[in-house]
């Protein structure tokens, strides 16, 4: 049998890098710590190594089409495939960042929503049958989701949202927060929370597609919040260890074969939430 194969986006530090040491404990197979920046991601790998931990490194910029193909490229061609994605790097603007609302929802939503879905569409043909893909969203998704219009609420909750409607209404966010008329369009006052919603929604409609297209596969696709957890993102305050956040996305990553769900939902804390 060939070996088995887990991939982390952002694994150089935080959330990502905690996933990354979990899953060199408990995946039976070759663990990737990837990272946009060669010198950022090498540190990381020395660091868990140094801790008698055995990951490999892998160039992966999701904000670059080129990275992701060449990345793609590479698991193809050395493991058939990928057994584990876990989309985990992400970004958020610091509450006291002065660039306008318009530029914060463009590079917002470019990484969170846009990014992960360029990764999610050249990975998920590569998902070996029994994979598991798990999309690090935010609890502040759900919120978002309650906070934006009805009419906008009833799109991201239905079964028959498409992944092309749900891409143009987040570009349609975008173009509104830079004409300052996103309120008049039903989105909240926040692009990061935009951004999760999105993510949270492209999980659930990519898992009711694999479900029709690859019934037999048994490939399990979920959504999760980490927890507020201590990193550069979130900040010395937060009352979760990056590890105990990783406990969450590891659950998932790891469902054992066989498993039938949790498919396409959010979870928390190991627990289905309602969306
Ligand atoms: P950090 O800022 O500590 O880490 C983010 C990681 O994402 C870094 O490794 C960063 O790399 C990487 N990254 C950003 N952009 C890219 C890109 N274009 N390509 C590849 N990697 C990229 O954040 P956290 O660890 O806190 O967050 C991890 C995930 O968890 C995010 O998706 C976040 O939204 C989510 N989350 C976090 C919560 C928290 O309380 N911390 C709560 C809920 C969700 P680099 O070092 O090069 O910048």
């Amino acid at each position: 049998m060939s070996t088995r194969v887990a991939i982390v986006t952002g694994g150089n530090k935080g959330i990502g890098l905690a996933i990354v040491r979990a899953l060199c404990k408990q995946f039976q197979g070759d663990v990737y710590l990837t990272a946009r920046d060669f010198g950022r991601g090498q540190e990381a790998v020395e660091s868990l190594t140094s801790e008698g931990l055995k990951p490999l490194f892998q160039q992966l910029d999701i904000n670059d089409l080129n990275s992701i193909t060449a990345a793609a490229a590479f698991f193809k061609e050395k493991y058939g495939g990928v057994d584990v994605l876990i989309n985990n790097a992400g970004i958020a603007f610091k509450v006291a960042d002065t660039t306008p609302f318009g530029g914060q929802a463009e590079v917002t939503l470019k990484t969170n929503f846009f990014s992960t879905r360029d990764m999610l569409t050249h990975f998920m043909p590569l998902i070996k049958a029994a994979g598991r893909v798990v999309n690090v969203s935010s609890f502040v998704s759900c919120r978002t989701l309650n906070n934006c219009s009805p009419e906008l609420q009833q799109r991201f909750r239905s079964e028959d949202i498409t992944e092309d409607e749900l891409v143009a209404l987040m570009q349609k966010f975008v173009d509104e927060a830079k004409r300052g008329e996103h309120k008049q369009g039903g989105w909240p006052e926040t692009a990061y929370g935009v951004s999760k919603t999105g993510l949270t929604t492209l999980s659930m409609i990519l898992a009711r597609r694999l479900s029709k297209e690859r019934p037999n596969d048994g490939i399990l696709l979920n959504a999760c919040c980490p927890g507020w957890v201590r990193t550069d993102m979130a900040g010395p305050k937060a009352p979760k260890s990056p590890d105990e956040g990783a406990i969450t996305p590891v659950y998932l990553a790891l469902l054992p074969p066989g498993a039938t769900e949790p498919h396409g939902k959010f979870v928390s804390d190991k627990e289905v939430q309602p969306w």
